[in-house]
């Protein structure tokens, strides 16, 4: 139908910490954004209402009209089933249990919802409109609190058997690591997350009086990833070894993907991406150094260009890979 065609997507980012929407036209233009706190703690039915009326809102804002919403894309933290759009407690969205989001979409707005994790969400994003576009094989990986990837495969995403591939995150990387939240131990996530760095730098630095960790304004128990990667900066020796340390088990992890995956290109987005060569410089050595040379001469591993705007376009890449001609 003509008028659908001519319609605008709705691109919904559903996040532990922030709900954020996106109106694209049907040249996928972004014709305006919000975003919210998400309130976990309030439950699913109140933070999805909180969410569509944000959505509304935009929409009424920018002077378009309900009919003529042609469809939804929607990332959200998993697990979930991307084809009937229930969500099944993520740890970040306590309480959306078995949730029927697509179902609740589409009874309010009458048209199609499309669903996935974010993760992937941010790979298809990164594969259309970023850092990944011409290629066909790409390994993304999202660094920030916690660690995920994206797997596409002859320029398809690649899901899983019950929608659960690309769990980077919980790949062992030490035999006897710290352990996770998964339940599991050494891996990834557990040592090189925002959370696992926060953590390490915490205890490490009530034993190092002489890091600026140690010292305000960094000394207190909300010490986080960034003010790592800050005191990193300003040359403190604790701050440099802790982030290397992470760094070096992300290219390990790395090395193990890129050997069971062939990628011609890894590209990390997430908050943590953006520590340029403190991140991506021991990254890239350690693949060198592990990796055999004919794999990993081929590969490169960037940063993700989508920045913050990454959940709304992933959101977006949703809606276009599950409903194309559209
Ligand atoms: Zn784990």
């Amino acid at each position: 139908m003509a008028r659908k065609k001519s319609g605008f997507v709705l691109a919904l980012d559903i996040g532990g910490t922030k709900l954020a929407v996106g109106v694209f036209d049907s040249s996928h233009g972004l014709l305006g954004r919000a975003v919210i706190p998400t309130h976990a703690e309030e439950g699913p039915d109140r933070v999805l209402e909180r969410f569509i009326e944000l959505a509304e809102s935009l929409v009424r804002q920018l002077g378009l009209e309900h009919s003529q919403l042609s469809r939804i894309g929607v990332g959200c933290g998993g697990p979930l089933d991307a084809e009937t759009g229930i969500i099944y407690s993520p740890p970040n969205l306590p309480g959306w249990d078995a949730f029927p989001l697509k179902k609740k979409l589409e009874e309010h707005f009458g048209v199609s919802a499309f669903i996935d994790n974010d993760a992937n969400a941010a790979a298809m994003a990164e594969q259309l409109f970023g850092a990944g576009k011409g290629y066909k094989n790409i390994f993304y990986i999202t660094m920030s609190t916690g660690i995920g990837s994206g797997v596409i495969l002859d320029g398809k995403i690649y899901r899983g058997t019950n929608f659960s591939a690309g769990e980077f995150g919980h790949i062992v990387v030490a035999r006897n690591g710290p352990r996770c939240n998964c339940g599991g131990r050494g891996c990834l996530e557990a040592l090189a997350s925002g959370t696992a760095i926060a953590r390490k730098a915490r205890r490490e630095a009530a034993r190092k009086p002489e890091s600026v960790l140690s010292q305000k304004p960094f000394s207190d128990s909300g010490l986080t990833a960034k003010d790592v990667v800050a005191a990193a900066r300003r040359g403190d020796s604790l701050a440099k070894q802790i982030f290397l340390d992470a760094a070096v088990y992300v290219g390990l992890g790395i090395t193990t993907a890129i050997h069971l995956l062939n990628p011609e290109i890894v590209i990390i987005g997430g908050g943590l991406s953006r520590s340029g060569k403190l991140l991506f410089d021991p990254i890239r050595q350690t693949v060198e150094e592990r990796a055999q040379e004919y794999i990993a001469g081929f590969v490169r591993i960037v940063p993700a260009k989508l920045g913050k705007d990454v959940g709304i376009y992933g959101a977006l890449a949703v809606a276009l890979e599950r409903c194309p001609s559209s």
